[in-house]
């Protein structure tokens, strides 16, 4: 299908039928008193976009250029409007400092949120804050609150020993004081008069097996589970395993074989959205969403049971060696697994720009649509340039 027929059948109600599960034209079924009911309106397409933080100096480094104007923010929000972006996801905490007016945590230098809110309403933007969730990389935290810290297979504190990298400092979701932390960020966050919602990333295990094309990158192959990278083994964790299934999971001769083993760390993350986010975010009325993996297995994140408004599967094929039609296929895949756990979660197909030309992002979309995503995510916005957002601008047009 060319993107004109493909714009065509979507506006004829696929998306829709696609989303209810009903076979096209079913919607439209007639009614009992013989008229045509009007079939559903096609739920809306939103495509969104993640933003960082202009990068602070680096100490002893060259000076860091100036962060952007005000002028400067309204013209980039003006030009995601006029390329059919409905949605932004500012990364307001990235589990060093907050880029926002936080009552509690290291700050930096500047309130970023606080300028560029008002900012991307005024030009019709959603506004969902970007999150780091399960990380902890202040340093004070890790010398007074060690508890709350991720223990692997060999024992071992991410504080540590982080695997793969530094920043790889992820807490325990059981930990009292780590969920605790967690919610008392998501209630602050909540707290923002204007926001529209709060984006949950990092909410997860680390990789117990990292995705195939990042692994020589690390010098490392991974054909199996390895202790060192496989989390949580933290007496709490134990604890409450042995309380549920009846046996502490450090016993295990191998850990990967175990499903009741895997159902409680998959439980755990799941716990923490559902039990402990979301009714904090509902109830200073945002909506919540989440950045996810398409191998969930590997990082513990079993979000198809989550009951989050929007996910955003990170389908960034080049670091699982795919091509469009794995977008496609991780898509489907995403939005049937929700709809037999019966979730009226929306999916978006997250997707990396970095090494794209125009006509490679063409089909990406294209691929996620055909999927049935809502929308696509692109990460991020500073890997967007003129060429980029010109193909962007047409692969969503009709249908945004
Ligand atoms: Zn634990």
């Amino acid at each position: 299908m060319n993107k004109r027929e493909f714009v065509k059948t979507l506006g004829a109600g696929i998306v829709g039928a696609a989303a209810t599960g009903l076979p096209v034209g079913a919607a439209a079924a007639a009614a009992p008193d013989g008229t045509s009911a009007a079939p559903p309106p096609p739920e809306r397409v939103m495509n969104w976009v993640w933003i960082t933080p202009t990068p602070e100096p680096v100490p002893g480094g060259p000076p860091a250029p100036p962060p952007p104007t005000v002028d400067e923010w309204k013209r980039r929000f003006a030009m995601l409007r006029a390329n059919n972006i409905h949605a932004i996801l500012p990364e307001i905490y990235d589990g060093r400092k907050a880029h926002y007016a936080s009552g509690f945590l290291p700050r930096a230098a500047d309130d970023w949120l606080g300028t560029i809110l008002p900012l991307a309403r005024a030009e019709g933007l959603e506004v969902h804050a970007w999150m780091v969730s399960m990380p902890c990389n202040i340093p004070e935290m890790w010398a007074q609150h060690r508890d709350w810290f991720d223990v692997n297979g060999r024992g071992e504190s991410s504080v540590d020993k982080p695997a793969y990298v530094d920043h790889y400092r992820f807490t325990c979701p059981n930990q009292p004081g780590s969920q605790d932390f967690i919610k008392k960020r998501v209630e602050e966050i909540c707290s923002i008069d204007g926001l529209d919602g709060i984006h949950f990333d990092y909410i997860r295990h680390p990789d117990v097996v990292i995705a195939q094309a990042l692994q020589p990158k690390y010098g490392i192959v991974q054909d199996r589970e390895y202790p060192e990278y496989d989390y949580c083994y933290c007496d709490v964790c134990r604890a409450a395993c042995r309380k549920q299934y009846g046996f502490d999971p450090m016993t295990l001769k191998d850990p990967a074989v175990s499903a009741e083993w895997r159902d409680f760390r998959y439980d755990s993350v799941t716990n923490l959205v559902n039990r402990h986010l979301i009714p904090v975010a509902r109830k200073k009325g945002k909506k919540t969403s989440a950045a996810t993996f398409p191998n969930w297995e590997a990082v513990r994140q079993r979000w198809h049971h989550w009951d989050v408004d929007y996910v955003l599967p990170m389908l960034y094929h080049n670091f699982y060696y795919g091509d469009a039609n794995w977008v496609r296929d991780h898509t489907r895949a995403g939005i049937d697994r929700l709809r037999e756990q019966k979730k009226h979660t929306q999916l978006f197909s997250g997707l990396y720009v970095g090494d794209l030309y125009p006509a490679g992002l063409t089909r990406l979309i294209e691929k996620s649509y055909e999927g049935g995503a809502r929308g696509v995510v692109i990460f991020s916005l500073r890997q967007m340039n003129d060429r980029l957002w010109a193909a962007f601008k047409d692969a969503t047009s009709g249908v945004a």
